[in-house]
């Protein structure tokens, strides 16, 4: 029987940092995955590095990642580009609200500044007239997330790691797990199965929000910054069975990604054409220009989402040696990294740099 440090069972994104942090911590590592690494919810992510500042635990993790991902913008196999969040207020009550964030983002170690009208449509000519002014966040960047999972798990093994690409886990034992080959492997388990946690631990709920995504030909120069709507937080974290906002990302060739739609309750991975609709209409309100230009491709993903939106990052309180981290929904690009160090401070019984509390997977257990 093969006894490791930490087994990683799932290699999207948050499994591969976790992989990488432990073996970089010298501790042997063993990785479980049956599909191809990166290819769940992190495939379909728009890889945008960004804080969200409405919930005051989310910035906090999202800071502390922001700040290693610092040392993947050299990577070739990052894609990482600088463009920056502009945020953008229609409506006044928007724009007033935006020193608010700004102070909750300062107070985070976030720089963010108001940008008032004329230099909104200088950065951005193509958006729509009529716009209040915004919020730019200048250092956020985006990245090309499947890669980077390819990244880190490569490190991972390059560091010592066994990666079992091709098997599946299928039952947690008291030593540790049964692979669907029906070897056992010992040792602490660390679930980062995203949106499939409650197969192997249904004392942890999660639910899957649909998203839709777009991406063009190449029009390089038309939009320079990520551009999100003020509103985007009402969506992202709102509760509603389904809901879409402005979203749209320059990549760094040329095509422009559009999101983004969130749905509650719809299993299948089809593109529904009303919601795509829905979706299209919001952001052509902002960017016109968008009616004009080819789309390639439509995709779908699921957003892995605990009940009260924050991840589950730590040991399971009721069984021994098992640990999580899963359930970072729509910031699992951006937060990963600091999960990973902060999952493997805790494994190694280090003081993590932020409080966990909020994470705990003991909020949730049932
Ligand atoms: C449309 C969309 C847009 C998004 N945009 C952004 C964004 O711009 N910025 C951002 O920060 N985040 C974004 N996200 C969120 C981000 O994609 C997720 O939070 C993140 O990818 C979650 O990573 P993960 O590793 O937890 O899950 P996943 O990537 O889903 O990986 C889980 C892995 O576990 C494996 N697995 C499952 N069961 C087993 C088992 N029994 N045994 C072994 N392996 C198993 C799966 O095969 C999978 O590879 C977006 C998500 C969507 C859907």
């Amino acid at each position: 029987m093969a006894a490791y440090d930490l087994i990683v069972v799932g290699a999207g994104i948050v499994g591969s940092a976790c992989a990488e942090r432990a073996a970089a911590e010298g501790l042997r590592v063993a990785v479980i995955e049956p599909g191809p690494v990166g290819g769940g919810a992190t495939a379909a992510a728009m890889g945008h590095l960004v804080a969200m500042d409405d919930d005051p635990a989310e910035l906090a993790l999202s800071r502390y990642s922001l700040q290693l991902w610092e040392a993947y913008a050299g990577l070739a196999a990052a894609e990482f580009s600088r463009c920056g969040t502009l945020w953008v207020a229609r409506r006044e009550h928007e724009y007033d609200g935006i020193a608010a964030k700004i102070a909750r983002l300062a107070a985070a170690g976030v720089r963010a500044r108001r940008i008032e009208a004329d230099e909104l449509y200088r950065l951005e000519p193509a958006l729509a007239p009529g716009l209040r002014g915004g919020m730019l966040v200048a250092d956020e960047a985006v990245v090309y997330p499947p890669r980077v999972a390819l990244h880190l798990l490569d490190r991972a093994r390059a560091g010592g790691a066994d990666c079992r690409l091709g098997r599946r886990a299928v039952a947690l034992s008291t030593q540790g797990l049964r692979l669907d080959d029906g070897s056992e492997l010992t040792g602490p388990v660390l679930l980062a199965t995203g949106c499939a946690l409650p197969e192997l631990l249904p004392q942890l709920p999660m639910r899957a929000r649909k998203g839709h995504l777009v991406i063009t030909e190449r029009y390089p120069g038309r939009v320079h910054r990520q551009l999100l709507e003020l509103g985007y937080a009402d969506s992202a974290h709102g509760d509603a069975d389904s809901s879409v906002a402005f979203n749209v990302q320059p990549r760094p060739t040329g095509q422009l990604l559009i999101g983004s739609s969130r749905e509650f309750g719809v299993e299948g991975r089809e593109v529904s054409w009303p919601m795509l609709q829905r979706m299209l209409e919001r952001a052509f309100e902002f960017l016109p220009m968008l009616r004009e230009l080819q789309a390639l491709r439509v995709w779908t993903g699921f957003r892995p989402t605990t009940p009260d939106g924050r991840p589950y990052i730590g040991a399971v309180a009721d069984r021994a040696h098992t640990w999580v981290a899963a359930g970072h929904e729509g910031l699992g690009v951006t937060t990963a990294l600091g999960t990973a160090r902060l999952l493997v401070d805790q494994l190694l019984g280090r003081e993590p740099q932020i409080d966990m509390t909020p994470f705990s997977p003991a909020r949730s257990l049932r």
